[in-house]
């Protein structure tokens, strides 16, 4: 679950100096109050409670998603003045907190400056998550099967989280089948269409991107 720390904090307004509680880790996948926030923008905004004027204060947070495969620090939007210095900083320290994540955690962590870049990524992936609504839903119109791919796989190319396949057996054939098929009567998937134009790439052959939920992550 979250992760709550206690900090001090002054108003700039007012200079009265007060503690507030602050995530230091938010799990996207079940604090859905504390993805709602970020989505809104009110995540790391404050109210003196003096003067009632109300304003930021970022902290350093991580922002986990094992569903959507994210694991993400969240560093003040200032800090992108030193940038470099910073994601060395997160690189040492994921080695550390690696150990402790007993598995959960396999892709690669990003590292953002600001809430509002992660709230930009969030609601990119609601884009993407809308269309494979509607592609799943002409999928089960079709009787066509889905499999869920790989989300950073998907977040990078713009794909849309799952990809349909005709027959049994998932590979680039029954893959591509079943793309042409929902292709032919819904022309505007946007993510599905680029996802077609990727079928007729040589790398996409080697279907490496299905996410195989069986396996445990390394
Ligand atoms: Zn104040």
């Amino acid at each position: 679950m979250a992760i709550k720390g206690k900090f001090r904090i002054t108003c700039p307004s007012c200079d009265h100096e007060f503690e507030v509680d602050f995530w230091t880790v938010v799990r996207g996948d079940r604090d859905l109050k504390l993805k709602e926030m970020l989505l809104e923008g009110e995540f790391d905004m404050f109210m003196c409670p003096l003067c009632k004027k109300v304003f930021l204060k970022e902290e350093t947070f991580i922002y986990h998603d094992r569903k959507m495969d994210l694991f993400i620090f969240v560093l003040p939007s200032a800090y992108i003045a030193e940038k470099d210095k910073w994601i060395k900083k997160m690189e040492d320290d994921y080695v550390l907190v690696k150990k402790t994540m007993n598995n959960e955690f396999s892709g690669k962590p990003l590292i953002l400056f600001g809430s509002n870049a992660l709230r930009d990524l969030l609601l990119r992936d609601r884009d993407i998550e809308e269309e494979t609504e509607v592609l799943q839903f002409m999928a089960d119109d079709l009787k066509i099967k889905t499999k869920p791919i790989k989300a950073g796989f998907a977040r990078e190319r713009d794909f849309p989280f799952i990809i349909p396949y005709g027959g049994d057996e998932i590979n680039h054939t029954n893959i591509l089948k079943a793309v042409k098929k929902i292709h032919a009567a819904n022309k505007s998937l946007p993510r599905l269409n680029k996802f077609m134009e990727f079928l007729a790439l040589k790398e996409s052959k080697k279907i490496n991107f299905l996410k195989n939920e069986n396996v445990p992550a390394q």
